[in-house]
Formats: C-alpha cells, structure tokens, sequence
C-alpha cells in the first residue's frame, strides 16, 4: 500500500514554471539567470566535473532537461540544437547497421529523408507501415527489428496512433518504441505513461512556442539518454545556452498556452464542420474524426492542429489564403500565433497532386495551427475569406 505521506506529483503547470530549478534564496534572481560561457573553471588534478556546452552540461541546459523529463515523467531527457538533431541522435543511439527499423509511413517529411537517404547509406534497413492497415505492425516487424518509429499526432492528417496497443507488441519483441510527440506536447498527451520508451519533440513547435527558438528533446531512461549523449556532443548537436533559456521561459506558460489551443482549435473546428464551403475538418476532437474514440482515450486535449478542404479545390484555397487579415501564411506551427500552409506549397510540395491525394492530403486541402488570440477573432477572419 502507497503510504497517505506520500508527496503528491505537482500538476504539470506547476512543474512548467518551476520544475528543474532550486528554490531561489533571498536575494537571488526569481527568473533564471542567462549563462551565455561555453566553458567552465575546472577543478586541478581531475576530469571530474568538466562543463562545456557541446556536452550539454552547463546551467541553462540541465535546468530545462530536468524540467522536460519531469514533464513527459521520463528518468532524463536531453535538449538538442533541432527537432531533426533529436531524431537523429535518438535514433543512432539505437540502430547499429544491420539493424531494421520499423517506421510509420505517416511521418514529418524531414524524418523520412533522414531514414531514406542518411540511414539506409550507413546500413540500416527501413521499412515503413500503413497505420491503417490491420496487424500491419505484427505482420511486417522482422528478426533484426530495434525500432519502432510512429509520430503521433500525425501532421497534417491529425491521426493519432494507438500507442498503447503498439506498446504491448514492442514489449513482447523486445523492441524499443520511439514517439515523436511534438504535436501532442505533454500537455495533451505523454506517451511513456502508455508504454512508450523513447519520446522526442521539435520544441521549436509547442514546448518553445514563441516562433523564435529552434531546439529539439529526447526523453527516456536515465543510461539511454547518456547514449544519446554521446551521439549528440561527437555529432555536435547541443543546443545554444541562449536557446535553452529561452527555451525554459517559453515552457512557463506551455500549460496555458496548450489549454486555450485546445479551447480555441475546439471552436475553431465545431465551427468549420458547419459550412458549406469547407467539405471536410480533420481535427481529433470533432466525433467524425477517424480516430476521435481512440484520442479520448490516450490524450487529455485534442491539441492546436487541424486541417480543413475546401470545397472548391485549388482555386478555392489560393483566393481563401490571400484574403486572410490576421491568420499568417507561414510554416511550422505550435506557437502563439495561429499559422496556414497549403502542404502542396510547404511540406508536400515535391510531390505530384495525384500522389498528395493517394496520402490524403488533396488539392484544396489546408493546414492550420491554431494558437491563442481570441477564437471569435481567428473564425471572423475565416469567414470573411471564406465570402
Ligand atoms: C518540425 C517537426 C520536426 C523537425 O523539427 P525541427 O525543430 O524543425 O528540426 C520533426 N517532427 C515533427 C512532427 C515536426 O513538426
């Protein structure tokens, strides 16, 4: 029996303001000092304690690491240079050539270059997964499997992945299970608690929030993260102490800035599924979602990312796009402002139409990242480029 002494965990937006760093004494600075050295006064006669900031051991680095482990309720976690460092030196802690990876077809189009033209040329085999399909991972893992790769939420589809389910079979084949979890943020959804045992970010997105820091986390066991250390100071991928603090100011508010996401993109979609000139909203929240029973399960919010098709195809998204006042026209997303992309102009754009179709993502079809003005403010500017 848990003993009633037993300290209760901090709710999550209490550990974003202040988890990871000591209680300040009189006298000392509330917010968290910038220390902008690389490198450190070293004690004589010893390797001991040595700090530079390529090993990411220096003050504002391991005050966020601390705090994103705590967050995702990971033994560790490591703050990288990129989303793409993250995946990158996650992954090659993991794979050694000979190795097969077992990958989501649905992910991030960075990720995929990676696998297909990085680590193929260095001898991993990769093969990728229909979600969709039934026992698809079952059928398709093999003797050499060591990882298994999805991200969830998907981008743009917003399909979630039964992290749970894929849990139990990564188990049972004694394979190591990697999230990208950067469209849910912890806030919404912390994979480990399902089983997971490696979770990654772009926390240029949600974590940072602000559009104005590009990093990237892995998370995992306390020995993991050290080997993934490893491939981040020889691969060179540390982040900036300046990105780190910055980084750590952006995470104070994740917890408010996901809640009114979650509250605004709810409005936002009931509202787009009601007009005639948007043929289809792909958001996991609305009930006509594919996935809607599953993320009720798996996420405590339904996330700032959603999709929509207009009816009038092209045309119709290019003279919707060019009318918009407050909305931006821009890449990336997660942040406080909210952001449009048409993926045949952005992420997609190296593909025929007929090829974005066969994923999903026909012509007309537009992605938007909802962020925290007001949700009367953000619908009346869709309406009106919607007349
Ligand atoms: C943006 C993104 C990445 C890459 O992150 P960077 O910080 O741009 O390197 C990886 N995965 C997903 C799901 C993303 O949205």
């Amino acid at each position: 029996m848990a003993s009633s002494k037993k300290q209760k965990t901090p709710a999550l937006s209490t550990i974003a303001v202040h988890g990871g760093s000591p209680r300040p004494e009189a006298g000392e600075p509330v917010a968290q000092p910038l220390v902008q050295s690389v490198n450190y006064v070293q004690h004589p006669n010893t390797a001991e304690g040595l700090r530079y900031t390529r090993y990411g051991n220096t003050p504002n680095e391991e005050v966020v690491q601390k705090r994103i482990a705590m967050l995702e309720g990971a033994e560790a976690a490591l703050v990288l240079s990129s989303g793409m460092g993250a995946t990158a030196c996650a992954l090659l802690a993991l794979l050694r050539p000979g190795d097969h990876l077992l990958s989501s077809s649905w992910i991030y189009g960075g990720t995929r270059k990676l696998f297909n033209e990085e680590f193929v040329q260095m001898g991993i085999e990769v093969s990728y997964a229909n979600p969709d399909e039934r026992r698809v991972w079952r059928n398709t893992i093999r003797q050499n499997t060591r990882v298994i790769f999805v991200e969830s939420p998907v981008n743009p589809t917003t399909r979630v992945i039964d992290l749970a389910q894929l849990a139990i079979l990564a188990k049972t084949q004694g394979v190591a299970l990697v999230v990208d979890s950067t469209l849910a943020s912890p806030i919404n959804s912390r994979p480990i608690s399902h089983g997971a045992d490696v979770v990654i970010h772009s926390a240029t997105k949600y974590l940072n929030g602000h559009h104005d820091v590009l990093a990237g986390v892995v998370a995992g066991t306390a020995s993991y993260i050290e080997e993934v250390r490893r491939k981040m100071i020889v691969w060179g991928q540390a982040p900036d102490p300046f990105a780190c603090w910055m980084l750590e100011r952006g995470l104070k508010t994740l917890d408010v800035r996901v809640s009114r996401i979650n509250e605004n993109a709810m409005k936002i979609a009931e509202w787009c599924e009601k007009r005639p000139e948007i043929g289809k909203v792909h958001y996991p929240g609305l009930a006509s979602h594919p996935d809607h029973s599953l993320a009720k399960k798996l996420m405590d919010g339904f996330g700032g990312l959603m999709s929509i098709e207009l009816s009038g195809g092209a045309a119709a998204a290019d003279r919707f796009i060019a009318r918009l006042k407050l909305i931006t026209h821009a890449s990336s997303l997660g942040g406080v402002d909210t952001l449009i992309v048409e993926p045949r102009y952005s992420s997609h754009a190296g593909m025929t139409s007929e090829e974005r179709a066969a994923i999903g993502i026909p012509d007309g079809f537009i992605r938007l990242s909802i962020g925290i003005e007001g949700a009367e403010d953000i619908i009346a500017d869709i309406a009106q480029a919607l007349q």
